[in-house]
């Protein structure tokens, strides 16, 4: 494995695998790699010629709350699983590689930015927006992974791979959990051991939820209310950010709607839920397919 730092040198050794008719395949991370990180290489390696993985912990996604600083780092551990799972070239960029002095640019995702977590990290999706626009240009890869598990910025980064013509595809891959349900997270590891229990709440209300909405009886406001209260209830949970069914396209909360599922129009429905436990901010979502299920019980 090609470990690179720096983003001129990037290109350069990107351009030649492209002339020489390799397809890129892309998988930016921030390190602390666990299963699901892995599970996007693997994708990665078996679809493209040559597979690249991105580590940088981005300042320019993290809020004021000591966040940045705090968030784990494990790079020799992440070197040696990438370098077993046979990826091509670790690109690895210091802060300023990316934002060298001067730096004035930035990308932002109208709309889409402001919904569901941007409420509570403001400048969040900008600064995911700016980087991974940047590590796309310089990666140049014909396809990108990125889990599920982060629909939201999966959405954003779709967008503005549209908006700015940027020729990549974009792909999604399932969010991968632990035995318990628990969605695997970086994060994970802020959690003592009595929060990591606490923290199985969240899966199992998407599950209960689910179930309820292709029961076709409740409304999405009740299921609405059904997620906070059922969140609420573990006492370890210290705040609901969001809980509720969302338009899987628009991010808008369907909840208002006050519909069951058959009488709503679209494909999908989104179930997600950010909650604080602790100071741990842990997010979750998962999708409700409608097509197939309405009428069929
Ligand atoms: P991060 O290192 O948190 O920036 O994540 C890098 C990529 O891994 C993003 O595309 C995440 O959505 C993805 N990812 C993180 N956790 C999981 C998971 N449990 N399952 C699948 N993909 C994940």
């Amino acid at each position: 494995m090609e470990v690179i730092g720096n983003p001129g040198v990037m290109q350069q050794t990107v351009k030649e695998y492209l002339q020489r008719g390799n397809s890129i395949g892309f998988v930016p991370t921030m390190g602390a790699l666990h299963e699901g990180h892995l599970s996007l290489v693997r994708r990665c390696r078996e679809e493209n010629d040559i597979s690249v993985v991105s580590i940088f912990v981005n300042p320019m996604q993290f809020g004021p709350s000591g966040d940045f600083s705090r968030y784990p780092r494990n790079v020799e551990e992440d070197m040696a699983e990438l370098s077993k799972a046979g990826v091509d070239i670790l690109f690895m960029p210091g802060i300023e590689d990316i934002y060298p002095e001067g730096f004035a640019t930035y990308v932002n995702v109208d709309h889409l930015s402001d919904k569901l977590c941007g409420h509570f990290r403001p400048g969040h999706f900008r600064g995911v927006a700016t980087v991974v626009t940047k590590l796309l240009n310089i990666a140049r890869p014909a396809r990108a992974y990125f889990g599920r598990k982060d629909f939201q910025q999966f959405l954003i980064i779709k967008q503005l791979v549209r908006d700015l013509n940027l020729d990549t595809e974009t792909v999604i891959c399932p969010t991968v959990r632990e035995a318990d349900g628990l969605a695997m997270s970086s994060r994970n590891q802020y959690l003592s051991p009595e929060e990591r229990n606490a923290a199985t709440v969240i899966y199992r209300t998407l599950c209960e939820a689910k179930k309820m909405v292709i029961s076709e009886k409740i409304t999405f406001g009740e299921i609405r209310s059904f997620m906070e209260r059922t969140l609420a209830a573990e006492p370890l949970v210290d705040e609901v950010q969001y809980a509720s069914a969302f338009d899987p396209g628009t991010l808008e909360d369907i909840s208002s709607l006050n519909v069951t599922i058959d009488k709503y129009e679209k494909e999908a429905v989104l179930l997600a839920i950010a909650v604080r436990i602790g100071s741990t901010r842990l997010i979750d979502n998962e999708p409700v397919e409608i097509t197939g299920i309405k009428g069929g019980n």
